[in-house]
């Protein structure tokens, strides 16, 4: 692994509440919903790193963040060691070919009246990397890359044309085609039939090899969580409460919320004990946190303490970093 390509600190991303008619009259103060609320990571050149969460954990605003589609409300994003929190213009347009995302639904990220391949060209004229035939060679090779052949026919089909495999296939070819060294990946494989998901992941993979590329993944199904990443970090109503190496998050776990995900990836034995059963839903929109640790509602071994104090984030061991007041007497 690489010297580090990506910092975040103390980031913090605050959706405001329109206020209700009673709340005007009463003069409340706005409410805001608390997505992300203090987080800080970093990821190194050439890794993998997945956030991994139930929906609603925030995962995929901080994506978002990251990619500069949204501001954040507090906190800091370096890429490179520069400071992008702020970055517009020309720089954010730098950034951009450099910073690319792969969404959940290609679908809704194509133009339904744009040929695949005019689709793909887009960003290299957008970009000013080719154009003209050369820019067609391009697309040509790597709609060949991601297995789109022969490519001549990928080329002149539209959206409707293709399967949801083919279509995530062409979301990865058009932004692999400018090269970028950093990739957003949010839940880029859940709607795609399970036979393909591992197909798609490995050309992933392929690309991370030939471009020297770093992903953040965002995954809400461990299994892909552990198939492709070097570490995980696991989110929880805006906060993320545990990170760690791939193999130590499943090997040992310690994190009540994250033996609960696992326990709930299913097995071919479905009659297996489950350890760790969750009681309740993660809130669909994080606006009144519970006080403490915001997991006690849920958590099974709650204490006194859970409910009146928030655990910060901590190393435990090399690598291995906890939110949790049990991880004191690990
Ligand atoms: Fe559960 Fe307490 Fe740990 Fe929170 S701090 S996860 S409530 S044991």
């Amino acid at each position: 692994m690489g010297e580090e390509i990506l910092r975040v600190e103390n980031l913090k991303k605050y959706f405001p509440l329109e206020k209700s008619f009673v709340e005007k009259i009463l003069s409340r103060q706005r409410r805001y919903v608390r997505a992300v609320d203090g987080i800080s990571f970093s990821i190194r050149r050439g890794e993998i790193f997945t956030l991994a969460g139930e929906t609603g954990s925030g995962k995929t605003t901080v994506g978002r963040l990251i990619l500069r589609l949204i501001d954040p409300t507090d906190g800091k994003i370096f890429f490179d060691d520069k400071d992008i929190t702020n970055l517009k213009g020309e720089a954010l347009r730098e950034l951009r070919r450099k910073m690319q995302p792969i969404f959940q639904d290609p679908y809704s990220s194509l133009n339904p009246r744009m040929k695949v391949g005019e689709a793909i060209k887009h960003p290299v004229e957008i970009h000013g990397i080719a154009g003209g035939e050369e820019a067609r060679s391009l697309v040509l090779e790597i709609l060949e890359k991601v297995g789109l052949t022969p490519p001549e026919k990928f080329y002149e089909l539209y959206p409707k044309d293709l399967s949801g495999g083919q279509r995530q296939r062409v979301a990865i070819a058009r932004a692999m085609i400018i090269k970028p060294e950093f990739i957003v990946a949010d839940e880029a494989v859940s709607m795609i039939d399970v036979s393909l998901k591992a197909a798609i992941l490995e050309l992933m993979l392929s690309f991370r090899k030939e471009l020297d590329l770093t992903y953040l993944f965002i995954t809400h199904e461990l299994a892909v969580a552990k198939y492709i990443s070097d570490r995980i970090g696991v989110m929880y109503l805006g906060k993320i409460v545990e990170i760690a190496p791939t193999s130590k998050i499943f090997e040992n776990p310690i994190h009540p919320y994250t033996k609960a995900l696992i326990a709930a990836i299913p097995v071919p034995n479905p009659r297996r004990k489950k350890k760790f059963i969750l009681k309740g839903e993660v809130p669909v929109a994080p606006i009144d946190i519970p006080s403490g640790c915001r997991f006690h509602p849920r958590c099974p071994l709650a204490t006194d303490k859970c409910r009146r104090n928030e655990p910060e984030l901590e190393e435990i061991e090399n690598n291995h970093y906890i939110a949790c007041w049990l991880s004191e007497e690990n």
